[in-house]
């Protein structure tokens, strides 16, 4: 009854906790269930709960269990009657229990209402029950990227006729029903179908010539690597479980003994499923591309890594960007719970910034990518601003990057207003902001999500200069040129 047990937590907090069903199960460090095995439970619960509340009201199984002196909850009758009647093996997944024994005496009477309740609605499978819940929580996109670490982009479509046949669209507004695939604008080999594709049941998916990853998720590994007059050997990747953008960046490594990405986890459960996300998406190259280490990233020492030029942290957050909990900032929930997240939005803002000014100290760092998929401020901008502020950051010769250099065609750029902390002038806002990328949930087409990029301007010159800048005489990054010093692009000291 252990999984049962592990859900129930998870279902009792679901009205109350803030970060999503999502985050809150993965990050969860008593969980010794596979999260992936509670999360797919009860976000099914939640999903048909009012069906089940229905079936435990006209079936009368509280009071039957009562009498028989047995206690269950609520949230553990839901559960239970979901594994029985909703789940496609029909069956509870447990040894001996007594709670267990007292449930199945009742499993006729269940299954009988089970029996009304799809007559009710007309529908002969589960699948066919309507959810009002169920749109909320889905993707309107659903995101792949082909891993060209295993394959190249022609190979992938002679090789897949099922993605070959799909109808090239140039937006995702017309991913209206199954059958079209979208080319991402931004990041390469990107492509968004409808959500109700079988991607998964795809051999292209099974052999891991194909990667599900959000848009957004995207962003990092994508903005570390898209300024081709700044290429990074050796990458390291702060926070890395379960692996989506540690696999990214090694698909940009350039050819080379000594191309590496350095992938750092500390639990011990998420560096398994690191490991074998890694394998999965690497083959037999994976200890020459990408090597993991089970360890707290701020117990690393950057001196012992003197040639990561490029780091990706995407460490913990509140996840408040992934939806079904993304939270409106005028909802009543956030309103009455304001001053509990305000607290642990501050207490994840002082650990990512710890994280983060670790990272800043890699010698021979020159852009550091931070993300987060969080719409809040307090974890994105302002954590920017507080690095940026940080004299020993500052005398390192760190600042951020500017838009040319950072996805530029993408519209949602940081908040400019959060800026004003750093300086008054609008246009320095404007260029601050610019550095970051924000995307809204559902609307940008998949999770909330907030990128920054952090550069050392001089350092980033020196290697153009070395490695034959693109002769567009252009290498500083904020997009002016050569002839323009560093002095012209101020804005962090007013
Ligand atoms: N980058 C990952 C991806 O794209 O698949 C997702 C990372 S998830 C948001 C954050 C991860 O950071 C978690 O797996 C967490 O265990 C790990 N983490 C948190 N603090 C850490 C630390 N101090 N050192 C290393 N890993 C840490």
């Amino acid at each position: 009854m252990k999984l049962y047990f592990e859900a129930e937590r998870f279902l009792k907090q679901n009205d109350k906790a803030s970060g999503s069903l999502q985050s809150r199960v993965f990050n969860d460090k008593r969980l010794t269930s596979s999260p992936k095995h509670v999360f797919a439970l009860v976000y099914s619960t939640i999903k048909f709960k009012d069906y089940i509340d229905q079936i435990i009201k006209k079936s009368k199984v509280k009071q039957e269990i009562a009498r028989g002196k047995v206690r269950i909850s609520d949230e553990l009758l839901r559960l239970l009657i979901h594994d029985l009647l909703f789940s496609p093996r029909g069956r509870i997944e447990s040894g001996k229990h007594p709670i267990k024994d007292a449930f199945l005496a009742n499993k006729t009477r269940l299954q009988a209402e089970f029996i009304k309740l799809k007559l009710k609605y007309k529908v002969k499978a589960v699948s066919e029950l309507p959810t009002k819940d169920s749109s909320e929580d889905e993707t309107p996109v659903r995101w792949f990227r082909i891993n060209t670490i295993k394959i190249d982009k022609d190979r992938f479509f002679k090789k897949h006729p099922f993605f070959a046949k799909l109808q090239p669209v140039n937006t995702i507004a017309e991913l209206t029903s199954p059958g079209f695939i979208y080319s991402d604008d931004y990041i390469p080999h990107l492509y968004g179908i409808h959500p109700k594709e079988k991607l998964s049941a795809q051999e292209a998916y099974k052999l891991g010539e194909v990667i599900i990853q959000d848009r957004a998720s995207c962003f990092p590994a994508h903005i570390l690597n898209q300024d081709p007059n700044d290429v990074h050997k050796q990458v390291m990747d702060a926070c890395s479980a379960p692996g989506n953008k540690t696999t990214h960046a090694a698909a940009y490594l350039p050819q080379g003994e000594d191309s590496v990405v350095f992938a750092t986890e500390r639990d011990a459960k998420r560096v398994a499923i690191l490991r074998t996300m890694c394998e999965k998406a690497t083959g037999k190259n994976r200890k020459r591309l990408v090597q993991i280490t089970h360890k707290d990233f701020t117990t690393i020492n950057p001196e012992d890594f003197p040639d990561v030029t490029g780091l990706i942290v995407d460490p913990s957050c509140s996840g408040s960007g992934i939806f079904g909990r993304a939270m409106d900032e005028n909802s009543e929930e956030s309103k009455s719970d304001s001053t509990i997240d305000q607290e642990r939005l501050r207490k994840l803002a002082s650990f990512q910034f710890v994280i983060m000014k670790h990272a800043l100290s890699f010698p021979g760092a020159r852009k550091v990518v931070y993300s987060t998929c969080s719409i809040h401020a307090e974890e994105n901008e302002r954590v920017v601003i507080d690095l940026l502020l940080d004299e020993q950051i500052r005398n390192q010769g760190w600042t951020l990057a500017s838009r040319d250099k950072v996805i530029p065609e993408w519209p949602r750029r940081g908040i400019e207003s959060e800026f004003v902390k750093m300086s008054r002038d609008e246009q320095v806002c404007r260029d601050l902001a610019g550095g970051c990328v924000r995307a809204n949930p559902k609307e940008d087409g998949g999770i909330g999500f907030f990128a920054a990029c952090f550069v050392k301007r001089e350092a980033i010159d020196e290697y153009a200069k070395n490695n034959g800048a693109a002769d567009n005489g252009k290498v500083c990054d904020n997009g002016k040129d050569n002839n323009e010093t560093s002095e012209d692009w101020q804005g962090f000291d007013n």
